[in-house]
């Protein structure tokens, strides 16, 4: 987004800052450079290593199938934890599950690895993979399924956050979470969401990284300096009554998962060189999924992020060669210094949540047939200081805005509150800054339960 941000910069005759704001923070750069490109290169030629992981495969084998998978990548984290202290909690919720795609129930495993927060650890940042693979027949659970991109990249950048976070102390919790079951319906993702909510935590986001490895499309373009970060428009569980009052007052680009795709857009422009997110006002790829379909179902914050191209002929395919064509997800078709810039982006991306204040609660509106618009919110303990935003209701970034104190209210003097979408983030003591926060329950971060079906 950075060129038509210069553009409302020029436009404006004003600093047209994208999220997050103008603190620079050094921390930032230095985790960012501890991704190591030669450490998703080895977890990756380990996952393919299992032959197949399949959600039905082998689970007693020590070197195929899934249940070696799932026990490698839980020593993966305790020797991440080791590194660090000891920091890491290995957790692996698992329900049995029944699908299509499934010879019978399977128990379906998730492999997390929790870092707790020092001083609030209900609010909860989660970045997740799935390990699970799959070969041309969903239902095949013998066939070599190597899944080198779609998921090992998920899976292995997941791991490598792991392994650069646990040594930092954050507010936040940090929740790193490698997930089984996505190829028979989204199951493990499933287990995800009924583990936090059963927990009791505050979710305020889940970065699902599927699919971000490969760099060369079907049609011979090269994109490696490109990442799409896919978000919903609006919450899967908005109320009937919350979509009327939006439909009419507008938020209908301004969930919670919206505004997070924002900030991360933000933190690519200013500390991944040579990478932009690409939002796409969309949940997923057309018609397709991913497991944070299931945490958005229950109520959390979600994006997507995957690769600015796709090779079809890597994913879902049995490893052969038919006219002359490669077919198979092999190790072959990830790029690593793309992965690299990826993981990149999701340690910066969790490390700036898990430090800032939690997103403001409460917030909201008024200012109807006035020239001024009035914000306020709920202040909590943890910020120092709030920031009004506000951007054209035709703009895909916040781009005026202003502090605003802690008092819970604060008037826009000659900003007509019909000519704007308006928003708010929390900063703490130390300069961290929260993602904005749409006005009312569209945009809130607060979990928003679904709705029991009406009898
Ligand atoms: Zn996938």
């Amino acid at each position: 987004m950075r060129f038509s941000l210069l553009l409302a910069a020029l436009a404006l005759a004003a600093p047209a800052a994208a999220q997050p704001s103008p603190a620079e923070h050094p921390l930032l750069r230095q985790l960012a450079g501890q991704v190591s490109e030669a450490r998703l290169h080895a977890t990756i030629a380990k996952l393919v290593s299992f032959g197949t992981r399949h959600t039905g495969s082998e689970t007693k084998s020590p070197t195929r199938g899934i249940g070696a998978a799932r026990r490698w990548i839980a020593a993966e984290f305790q020797a991440a934890s080791k590194d660090c202290g000891g920091r890491l909690r290995i957790e692996t919720p698992s329900q049995v599950m029944t699908a299509e795609r499934l010879a019978g129930p399977t128990e379906v495993v998730d492999v997390l690895a929790v870092l707790p927060g020092t001083s609030d650890p209900g609010r909860v940042i989660v970045i997740s993979g799935h390990y699970d693979s799959r070969a041309t027949d969903a239902k095949d659970f013998t066939s070599d399924a190597p899944g080198a991109n779609d998921d090992g990249s998920g899976t292995a950048a997941v791991i490598e956050a792991a392994r650069v976070l646990c040594k930092q102390r954050f507010p936040a919790t940090l929740v790193f979470a490698a997930l089984a079951g996505e190829e028979e319906g989204l199951l493990g993702g499933k287990v995800l969401a009924d583990y936090a909510v059963k927990q009791g935590w505050r979710v305020e986001a889940d970065l699902n990284n599927d699919i971000v490895g490969n760099t060369g499309s079907l049609r011979g373009a090269r994109i490696d300096t490109r990442v799409r970060v896919f978000s919903e428009g609006t919450r899967t569980t908005e109320t009937a009554a919350e979509a009327d009052k939006r439909r009419y007052n507008g938020g209908e680009v301004d969930s919670p998962s919206r505004n997070l795709a924002r900030f991360m857009d933000g933190l690519a422009d200013r500390y991944i060189p040579d990478l932009d997110v690409m939002m796409v006002y969309r949940t997923d790829r057309y018609g397709r999924g991913g497991d944070q379909n299931e945490m958005l179902k229950a109520g959390f914050p979600a994006v997507r992020v995957t690769e600015a191209v796709e090779n079809y002929n890597r994913q879902h395919q049995d490893v052969r060669t038919e006219g002359g064509i490669q077919y198979g997800d092999l190790i072959e078709g990830v790029d690593f210094p793309y992965l690299a810039k990826v993981t990149r982006l999701n340690v910066v991306t969790l490390a700036a949540l898990a430090m800032a204040p939690a997103p403001p609660e409460g917030v909201d509106i008024a200012g109807a047939v006035s020239p001024d618009t009035t914000v306020k919110w709920t202040p909590a303990a943890d910020a120092a200081d709030y920031r009004a935003w506000w951007r054209e209701t035709t703009a895909p970034q916040w781009t005026q805005s202003r502090r605003v104190g802690v008092s819970g209210e604060a008037k826009l003097a000659n900003v007509n509150i019909d000519d704007w979408l308006f928003g708010l983030s929390a900063i703490s003591a130390d300069g961290w800054e929260s993602p904005v926060v749409f006005p009312g329950p569209a945009g809130s971060f607060k979990r928003a339960p679904p709705q029991p079906a009406k009898p």
